[in-house]
């Protein structure tokens, strides 16, 4: 499987982690749109939100309570946004399902 984020879940291109488990990596976006800007990704592949199955509900929970873990630990107190790019018109450029967590600073509605 030639997939960025399936190398970065696997250790063989490098990240600046912030969290791993058995489902569930975490690390530094390299293009951060905000202070504090973490990608949260299921180890297993999935192309986006819009290929999960009823099998994945676990794995879709597990990755949000993760979210607001690593947000907790990363001082996000005063609010964050996730956001879950899908597909070619919800802006996604990278086709493994990742969770945007962004923080430090005031977001904004509507989003670009
Ligand atoms: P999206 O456009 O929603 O699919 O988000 C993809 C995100 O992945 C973008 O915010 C990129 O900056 C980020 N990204 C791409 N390649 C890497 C990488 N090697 N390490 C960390 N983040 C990356
Ligand atoms: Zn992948």
């Amino acid at each position: 499987m030639d997939c960025i984020f399936c190398k970065i879940a696997a250790g063989q291109i490098p990240s600046k982690k912030v969290h791993e488990d058995d489902r569930v990596f975490a690390f530094h976006d390299i293009d951060p749109k905000a202070p504090k800007h973490i990608l949260i990704i299921p180890k297993k592949h999935l192309a986006s939100l819009a290929h999960a199955e009823p099998g994945d509900e676990a794995l879709l929970g597990r990755l949000l309570h993760t979210a607001a873990e690593i947000a907790r630990d990363h001082g996000m107190d005063k609010g964050y946004r996730v956001v879950i790019s899908t597909g070619p018109e919800g802006g996604q450029t990278v086709h493994h399902l990742h969770l945007h967590l962004l923080g430090g600073r005031q977001m904004h509605w509507p989003p670009g």
